[in-house]
């Protein structure tokens, strides 16, 4: 299937599917209706429906969808069977949690190496990644296809500038600065306190009941 025709709303949605079809898959389970996955990833039935549709999956009524064919077609989407290499920039507070994080228990990510400018880090291992300093970044990075921002927002700019002389081909910012790169490199923005300051306004405004 042509992966282009799949809208990017969609294509956004693929690995929350992919991780609960995996659970469901070790859990032994072959089929799944769209009301059950519907539930499980808070995506309402029809907009499911529409994206199982672009994947070429159609759901039987009484039966639903086939596990293994969704789960077959997202490892070839979402490239599962090869490995991304991810490096972590900011071994801080944040930088650290994620170093300890496992993501290849969800997909086929991995933090495979770290950098900072702290000489109590350079040169140790956190979770089994080890820590370089941020001098050592164009040596180190080979191979390399997403980074993780986790450094102060004042640094953010600078090293951008240096991963993408590197051809990185995303970064995901947790930092808050608004880092600019050219058209053909990625960056997804997440800035927790901004989230969590969203959620309290949303609760206080617009609450549920
Ligand atoms: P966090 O924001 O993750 O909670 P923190 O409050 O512990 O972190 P910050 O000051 O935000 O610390 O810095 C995050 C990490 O980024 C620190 O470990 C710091 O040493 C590192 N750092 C600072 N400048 C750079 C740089 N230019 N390159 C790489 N790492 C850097």
């Amino acid at each position: 299937m042509d992966q282009n025709k799949i809208p990017q709303a969609t294509a956004k949605r693929l690995p929350l599917y992919y991780r609960f079809l995996n659970n469901l898959h070790y859990q032994g389970k072959r089929r799944v209706s769209s009301k059950e996955l519907s539930e499980a990833v808070k995506v309402d039935s029809a907009t499911i429906r529409r994206d199982f549709s672009y994947f070429g999956a159609l759901g039987k009524k009484g039966y639903g969808y086939n596990v293994e064919y969704l789960l077959g077609f997202f490892r070839k989407t979402l490239d599962q069977d090869e490995v991304t290499k991810v490096a972590l920039i900011g071994v801080g507070n944040l930088g650290t949690a994620f170093l300890h994080y496992n993501f290849m228990k969800n997909n086929n990510t991995k933090i495979v190496m770290a950098f900072d400018t702290n000489a109590d880090k350079i040169g140790t291992e956190i979770g089994g990644v080890p820590i370089y300093h941020i001098d050592e970044l164009e040596e180190k990075i080979a191979g390399v296809q997403v980074a993780i921002l986790t450094v102060p927002a004042t640094e953010a700019d600078g090293i951008t500038e240096r991963l993408v002389d590197q051809g990185i081909a995303g970064i995901l910012n947790f930092t808050p600065a608004r880092i600019s790169v050219p058209d053909n490199i990625r960056v997804h923005h997440i800035d927790l306190a901004v989230e969590l300051q969203a959620l309290v306004y949303f609760l206080k405004h617009y609450p549920l009941d």
